[in-house]
């Protein structure tokens, strides 16, 4: 009864915030919490605004790295593509200098135009992090751009329209597996027709989807949205039905870079989720006691999501585990990064952020009523994967940086 009334007034007060998007536009300037941050211009060189210039330094980065380290390897991969003949996924890869026994893979852009954030952090780590006595056991592996057509079409998924993080797997029967949830939601997610903001859909999408919640409570909702979808190719959160060229391309290099080590750490970059200027530490739930005490030895005091609460969610073909499956003979530690912008622990922030995902998806595959609600759906999609607060941006960066820093002083005392 008390999750009736809860449930209640949460579809009142989303009601007045319905209405009040019927009256004023601006509804959809929802704004997150401020980012608590005094702005440091050095920490903003790391970003650029294209996925060229993102690429141009990073490769310029790398090569200064190769000087410092012998046997230091920086090339590209090329992802096969019908639109783009340019598109690359890039890595940098440190040897340990003495002995191969810890690496540590770096990933950004799995999701396209998360991918901003991702390379200024590899870019940062690559400019101010590579302290010559820190890689006598322990390598790193950089990969950059994993998505290079969502980040430079500012996309979050493949070409392909594929989530690559719902993709990578080992055992195709996922492709064929049936998210029943999300069949149910199908018809909320994926409109089809032409996308105009002031369509009764867009406008109460709040309230049709705060009464789902009331139906089945967020945590069902969370989850049949978010697991990743292996049926409709046109869908949010579409899994594919085939590994994706990028994962292919990529999974060599991660087989071949591992063979002489014995753990791999993982840690794949994202934005998006979470609490608005924080660095959510957030993997896929981890079962293994001694992986989640590993990693818990190296982040310590930092908090980590491990998905107890009501936010929990559980992913299918996510790229960290992949690795795990890829590497059966080595020990496998995985670790996604979330840098928030929307504050999508809040049932709000999360609506908000569902809203620009399918509005953007929608527009892709059936086009925009008008070039005003193009620009409009995609400064929100920007937004949220890459905010243009300074102060955002500058955070981020001292965030990572500091967690870097006790990444790599920790992790190779890690013996296993
Ligand atoms: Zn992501």
């Amino acid at each position: 009864m008390k999750k009736f009334f809860k449930a209640l007034i949460a579809i009142l007060i989303l009601a007045v915030l319905g209405i009040t998007g019927v009256t004023s536009y601006n509804f959809y300037n929802y704004a997150p919490n401020k980012v608590d941050h005094t702005t440091n211009k050095d920490q903003l060189v790391y970003f650029q605004e294209s996925y060229d210039a993102c690429r141009k330094e990073f490769i310029s980065l790398s090569k200064k790295a190769t000087a410092k380290f012998k046997n230091t390897k920086t090339a590209s991969l090329m992802i096969e593509s019908k639109k783009d003949q340019d598109l690359t996924i890039n890595y940098c890869y440190i040897p340990a200098q003495k002995q191969k026994k810890n690496l540590l893979v770096i990933s950004s852009g799995i999701h396209g135009v998360e991918g901003f954030v991702g390379s200024a952090v590899q870019q940062m780590i690559l400019a101010e992090l590579l302290d010559k006595k820190q890689f006598d056991n322990m390598g790193m592996l950089l990969i950059h751009g994993l998505n290079p057509f969502g980040m430079k079409y500012l996309r979050r998924v493949s070409e392909n329209n594929v989530d690559l993080n719902r993709n990578s797997t080992k055992d195709d029967a996922l492709y064929k597996s049936i998210n029943s949830g999300y069949s149910n939601l199908y018809n909320m997610l994926n409109p089809k027709e032409k996308v105009s903001l002031f369509n009764p859909k867009n406008l109460f999408f709040h309230i049709n989807a705060a009464l789902k919640i009331a139906i089945h409570s967020m945590k069902v909702l969370r989850q049949a949205v978010l697991q990743g979808q292996y049926q409709y190719p046109e869908g949010l959160y579409f899994g594919g039905k085939e590994l994706e060229p990028s994962i292919k391309a990529v999974t060599p290099l991660i087989i071949e870079t591992s063979l002489d080590y014995q753990t791999v750490f993982t840690i794949d970059l994202h934005t998006g989720y979470g609490e608005r200027g924080t660095l959510h530490l957030f993997p896929n739930p981890i079962e293994d006691k001694q992986v989640k005490a590993d990693i818990k030895a190296v982040f310590q005091e930092q908090v980590i999501d491990w998905g107890n609460d009501d936010d929990f969610y559980t992913i299918t073909g996510n790229f960290s585990d992949y690795i795990g499956k890829i590497l059966p003979d080595k020990y496998a530690l995985p670790m996604v990064f979330e840098f928030g912008t929307l504050d999508s622990q809040t049932t709000m922030g999360a609506l908000k952020s569902l809203h620009n995902m399918v509005v953007e998806n929608q527009g892709f595959h059936y086009g925009y009523s008008s070039q005003k609600h193009k620009q409009r759906i995609t400064s929100n999609l920007m937004e949220m994967y890459y905010p243009s607060s300074l102060k955002w941006r500058s955070k981020a960066i001292s965030d990572a940086r500091k967690l870097f820093i006790q990444i790599i002083e920790r992790y190779p005392l890690t013996e296993k």
